[in-house]
């Protein structure tokens, strides 16, 4: 793929030491206005990588937008070397709309990497590919969970890839999920081009998060830090754990979810989760879990009908949870980790499992 250079934007410049407002034309509303991506173009003086940092593929996944407008505003580092492309909206027609999808119904994140002939969605993941990737050595994508769920953050990355292992690490999450995502993904198809690309996970839709923020904030300057692009050093953090494999469990019964289980924490094989009961409290249906694992993801809507999704969780073998239950242990309490964890298991109503009547 040609490889357009960073210090030139069709006849726009970017010099070395600066920063530069751009908006690439992508299409026409209905209107017949045209439809523009807003991005940053941040060049430092001396040459390095060039990355982009993306937020909003999903047009409702807004806690990254937030991220990239600290990132603009305030970004609490010099940018040493190389060059940053900051896209707060990438789905920009789905944002305008709070939607997840473009606005012929396509997902735009299995839409690359495009064509310059094909629908509106895959003009523009022609044009993120052509003028984005082509650009860059590496990506942080940053997502949510989808509408009316709420992740536990995790790193989503291709560790076969040796470019997406060392971002993946650097960017201190607790927890990498290693896979290569979807089939017409951004990041698949980037890490494909020759520019390794990750994904953050985490939060909910329509909103900026306050721990999403920090979690995210630190993650981009640990990677910028660790690529020597900043002045600062990274921050340390745990050790993360890899797992390979994740499940859905979802409710067989129509009712009203009561949750036993937070996001972030652990569970046993057969471990009660939820409990699905009728509106009137009688008990239909109690969830368990089908593997010892942690917990990533889950539903914030408790009306649920059979086969919506409960709980999701990431599998970690019985043997291991000991372990990352020890290393837990020595976590201050003032760390992000714990006040993440804190924090997530406030937003949805939490309640132990009820003992039975002798
Ligand atoms: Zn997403």
């Amino acid at each position: 793929m040609e490889k357009p250079p960073i210090e030139l934007w069709g006849d726009t410049p970017v010099k070395a030491g600066s920063k530069k407002r751009i908006r690439l034309e992508v299409g026409e509303s209905y209107t017949g206005l045209s439809v523009r991506l807003p991005l940053l173009v941040w060049r430092a003086k001396e040459p390095g990588p060039v990355g982009f940092i993306s937020s909003a593929v999903h047009g409702d996944e807004i806690n990254g937008t937030g991220t990239i407008r600290e990132l603009i505003n305030n970004p609490g580092f010099t940018l040493t070397k190389g060059a940053l492309i900051l896209l707060p909206v990438v789905n920009i027609i789905g944002f305008e709309r709070h939607s997840r999808y473009m606005p012929d119904r396509r997902d735009l994140n299995r839409a690359f990497p495009g064509s310059v002939t094909g629908s509106i969605t895959s003009r523009l993941a022609n044009l993120l590919t052509t003028e984005i990737i082509a650009r860059c050595d590496f990506g942080i994508d940053l997502h949510t969970a989808a509408v009316r769920r709420t992740n536990f953050p995790n790193v989503r990355a291709n560790m076969e890839n040796p470019g997406c292992r060392d971002l993946a690490k650097a960017f201190g999450c607790e927890l990498i999920v290693d896979q290569e995502g979807p089939a017409g993904s951004f990041r698949k198809c980037a890490t494909e081009l020759g520019c390794p690309t990750i994904i953050l996970e985490a939060g909910e839709v329509w909103k900026v998060e306050s721990l999403y923020l920090e979690t995210a904030l630190r993650g981009i300057r640990n990677c910028l830090a660790h690529l020597g692009m900043t002045d600062q050093a990274p921050i340390e953090c745990p050790e993360p754990w890899v797992v390979n494999s994740t499940q859905w469990v979802r409710a067989g019964a129509g009712g009203f979810l009561q949750f036993h289980v937070a996001p972030g924490e652990f569970v046993e094989e057969n471990q009660l989760i939820a409990t699905n009961a009728g509106l009137l409290g009688l008990e239909t249906e109690l969830i368990y879990s089908p593997h010892s694992g942690v917990v990533i993801g889950m539903s914030t809507m408790p009306a649920v009908s059979p086969g919506d999704p409960v709980v999701h969780i990431a599998k970690v073998p019985q043997k291991d949870i000991s372990k990352l239950e020890k290393a837990h242990d020595r976590q201050h309490e003032d760390s992000l980790e714990v006040r993440m964890r804190e924090d997530l298991a406030t937003n949805v109503h939490i309640v132990g499992v009820r003992e039975e009547s002798p």
